[in-house]
């Protein structure tokens, strides 16, 4: 496998481009020097709690000033995809931000408090008893349940936050049922780039700093695999892992050096 065949990179954000608001050593070089090489980048998140122009904004703040919000997908977008392709128009009961709601209102579901198709889990930091519990009635009468991404919790700069994950459990503990999931590690989120961006599946990297995530993701959905060593895993994890990427690299700086010889 050719790093330089590479044509289109995914990639991860917190712990690959950024560390909370401070951009990691390399990650503006390795950008630019993409961009030099006429090469294709997106980032993705399973934060469903903001939209892609959220995200623009961030990284423009911190100097990535080539970023639009058509590079940023996130959990959201995708698990919005899929419904939409499923049923159009499809009346949703979400548990979600106002942001995650104009991301389903933009991608013409209907969303609805009574007599759902869907019900949906977001990352909602807006969640009452009263939505939890309705969501949980619908589920228990047969509605299909989803959520947009698995994780238990999301890594702040005061430490980690309850995320949708954790509130997934006590739905699965009331119901009995387990949603599908979109979002890293499930490779929707892969397939969904592929088909938004007409990249070639041989021709994309995924670029990550958690095997478990970032790493499986790539792999299930047969796409060149990187990870960097930046944020949650060291060298000495890696042999233990049933995720095995194709690179690693110490960070983008050297993945930089390395695809710019
Ligand atoms: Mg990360």
């Amino acid at each position: 496998m050719e790093l330089s065949l590479i044509r289109t990179f995914l990639l991860d954000m917190d712990g690959t481009v950024y560390l909370g608001n401070q951009l990691l050593p390399g990650a503006k070089d390795f950008l630019n020097t993409l961009r030099n090489q006429g090469k294709r980048f997106y980032f993705l998140t399973n934060n469903s709690s903001h939209r892609a122009s959220f995200y623009a904004q961030k990284l423009h703040n911190m100097g990535v000033v080539s970023c639009t919000r058509s590079h940023i997908i996130t959990s959201g977008e995708v698990c919005a995809f899929y419904l939409k392709n499923m049923k159009p128009r499809a009346r949703v009961f979400l548990l979600g931000t106002p942001e995650l709601e104009i991301e389903f209102l933009q991608a013409g579901l209907t969303l609805v408090h009574e007599d759902p198709d869907y019900v949906v889990l977001g990352f909602d930091k807006t969640l009452t008893y009263e939505k939890l519990n309705r969501a949980c009635q619908f589920i228990r009468k047969g509605i299909p349940f989803f959520a947009t991404h698995p994780d238990l919790v999301c890594p702040t700069e005061n430490g980690p936050i309850l995320d949708a994950g954790s509130i997934m459990k006590a739905i699965e503990a009331f119901t009995g049922v387990t949603p599908k999931i979109f979002g890293k590690p499930y490779p929707e989120m892969i397939d969904y780039v592929l088909h938004k961006t007409q990249a070639q599946r041989e021709e994309t990297a995924m670029i990550g700093d958690r095997l478990y995530t970032d790493i499986a993701m790539g792999r299930q959905a047969g796409i060149t695999t990187i990870l960097v060593l930046t944020g949650e895993t060291s060298k000495e994890d890696v042999p233990k892992s049933r995720w095995q990427p194709d690179f690693v690299f110490s960070s983008l700086k050297e993945l930089e050096e390395h695809i710019s010889r």
